[in-house]
Formats: structure tokens, sequence, C-alpha cells
């Protein structure tokens, strides 16, 4: 009854979204702080009789309004129905196995592989420095047929700078795209959007899920050269003309103009991360230095599910991957100051 295809297929695993009982939820990197509240005024004032029509298949305005954020045009924008779509376009229009095998960290988002297995690519995994970085030297003597990073990465946190980027880019061949997905970037780590103009064979992949507080609305963008956006529309059009919906764009847009807000709500989440990651390393923790809104920690002695396991019993959620290299850690979404403080005593009473 199924296509061989499915059979091959090998998911994606999302992190718990338990419905049974109140959990302080810090295992899913959600934001902890609500969306803008002048997306109220839009939902109130939304003429409902225009949800008759499809949506803008284009997202003019919305991607206009990202383009003039970031410096660039309409057309070096491209919207999509969350950032997992986005990646999983690029992976179909810009990598495949003419010109070798797509290059990422041995440690990263753990969807890449599964894209690669969706759409056949064949990839090879850079091991990381020991203290977790990322070594773009290897990346770029092995070319491959192109390069994925995420930036901060995931789940460890770390972060490159805007240098390393830059220089590595140079050195990467130009017929080969780079994408860097940076989910993560508004809590502390530099992106890569002002180096768009002058490498047409980057694409900067990012969400409106984590500093924008809007998960559950499911919206990414990508930020790129007029060629490689052009590629995007065509995979969404071969694809679902209309993945975004008529709400969701203009949800974002009343987002985005709210730029106040959610540089208040971001510093307050970065000022939580570092208090937190001091009273882990006062409880004799090994945590990864963040530039994201969780941290990658472990305590000596303690495997990353034991930790998980305990705390889920005190009814606060945590991350655990299991693997060779993350078995002995738990990756810890930052909330509010006060849900810190809660997960530190309880980490003191327990572990
Ligand atoms: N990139 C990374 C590194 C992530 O952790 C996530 C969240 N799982 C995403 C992309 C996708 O986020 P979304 O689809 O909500 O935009």
């Amino acid at each position: 009854m199924l296509s061989e295809r499915v059979k091959r297929l090998v998911p994606y695993t999302p992190g718990e979204q338990p419905q049974d009982k109140a959990y302080l939820k810090l295992n899913t990197n959600e934001n902890p702080y609500p969306p803008s509240p002048r997306i109220k005024t839009i939902l109130q004032d939304f003429d409902i009789e225009s949800l008759r029509l499809y949506p803008d298949p284009l997202s003019e305005r919305l991607r206009s309004q990202l383009g003039s954020r970031y410096g660039l045009s309409r057309e070096e924008v491209f919207v999509s129905n969350g950032s997992d779509e986005a990646l999983s376009f690029c992976f179909y229009a810009f990598f495949g196995n003419e010109r070798g095998s797509l290059l990422f960290p041995q440690l990263t988002y753990s969807f890449f592989p599964v894209y690669c297995c969706f759409y056949d690519i064949a990839y090879e995994p850079i091991p990381l420095n020991r203290d977790f970085t990322i070594n773009l030297g290897k990346f770029v003597q092995k070319g491959g047929c192109g390069t994925i990073l995420a930036n901060p990465n995931a789940p460890t946190g770390v972060a490159l700078s805007l240098k390393e980027i830059s220089d590595f880019l140079e050195s990467y061949p130009p017929d080969k795209v780079v994408v860097i997905d940076e989910a993560y970037v508004d809590f502390g780590a530099e992106s890569a959007a002002p180096l768009v103009r002058r490498f047409p064979n980057l694409a900067v992949v990012r969400t409106f899920s984590k500093s924008m507080s809007l998960a559950g609305l499911r919206l990414g963008f990508v930020l790129a050269s007029e060629g490689l956006i052009s590629a995007l529309f065509t995979v969404k059009d071969s694809f679902n003309s209309y993945p975004v919906d008529m709400l969701s764009q203009s949800i974002a847009e009343v987002a985005l103009s709210d730029e106040v807000y959610y540089q208040a709500i971001t510093r307050a989440i970065i000022s939580a991360r570092e208090a937190f990651r001091e009273s882990l390393l006062a409880m004799d923790w090994n945590v990864l230095p963040s530039k994201a809104n969780f941290v990658f920690a472990r305590k000596g002695g303690l495997s990353g599910k034991e930790v998980y396991l305990e705390l889920k019993k005190r009814g606060i959620l945590v991350r655990y991957f299991g693997g060779e290299q993350t078995r002995d850690f738990v990756r810890i979404t930052i909330g509010k100051k006060e849900d810190m403080e809660r997960l530190t005593g309880e980490i003191r009473r327990a572990l």
C-alpha cells in the first residue's frame, strides 16, 4: 500500500508538547513572553469576509517590510510556513548529489539529515572541535555540494562570529550555496544578513518562532540573492502555492512594527540566560557558552536522561538527545527569570 520512498523515511522527532498536565516547558525553545500586544488589535479588527479569498501567494507586503528591515529588496526575501519549510525548500533547490555531499557539522539541527533522507541528498557530517566550536577550515577543504550551518548552532548554542562567516564565504567556492539557519541569532549572535549582497551564494534562513514569540503562527523567511529566492519560489509553486495564510501575513506585519517590545523581551531572556548559567557553574555544572535562548549543560556523573527524568517528576521539562557526543547533556530553554530560579532550586534539591 505504501510507496518504497515513504518506507525509507526517518522522520524528525519534535520535542514533547504534553497535553496531560501543566509543566514548566523548557524543552522546545519557545519564548516565555507573549508576542507583541499589538497583535490583539489586528485580530479584533480583522475582516473575516476577506478569508473567502486566497492569500497573496507572493506575500508582497510582508516581503517588502522584511526587505526594508534588512536593507534588501522584496525580490531578495522569501517567506514560508515556518522556517522548517524554508529549510526544506533550500535543500531541494540548492543541494544535489551531482557535485558531492552536503556538508554540515556532526552535531547540529537534527532536521538536516532528515531533509537529506527525504530528498535523497548524500551528506557528510563534519566533526566539531573538542570545545564544540565549528571548524570551518574543514568545510573549505571538502567543498562538497554545498554547506548548511545553524548559527548559533543547535543544540549547543555556540555561535560563529560574522568575521568567521565572511572569511569562510571568501574562501568557499562561489558556485556552491551556503545556507545559514539563524533561528536563534537574535539572542546575542551576529546575523549574516549584511553579507547577502556580497555573496550571491549565501541564503540566511530566519524564523518568527523564537525571538518574535510566534511559534504557533508558523512563519519563517529567507534572505538571499534574487537568483536563489526565485529558485525557492519555483519549489514553493511546485508544492503549495499558498503556504503562508492571510492571518499570518497580517500578524507578522504588525509584529515587525513593534521592535521596542521585542528588544525588551529579548534583553530579559539574555539576562536570565546569563544569570542561570552562573548558577549552574556555581553548582559545578559544565555549561557551553550560549548565544541562543537555551543552554547546553551537563553535570558530571549524571546522564542527560537522568537529569531529564528527575526534573520531569518535578514538573519541569527539558530536552535530552542521547547519542555519543550528547548523552551527558541536557538542553534547557531559557524562560523568565522566575522560571529559571525555580529550576535552579529544583536542581539544587534533586541533583
Ligand atoms: N532551525 C533550528 C535550529 C531550530 O531549532 C528550529 C526549531 N525546531 C527551526 C529551525 C525551525 O523553526 P520554525 O519551523 O518554528 O521556524
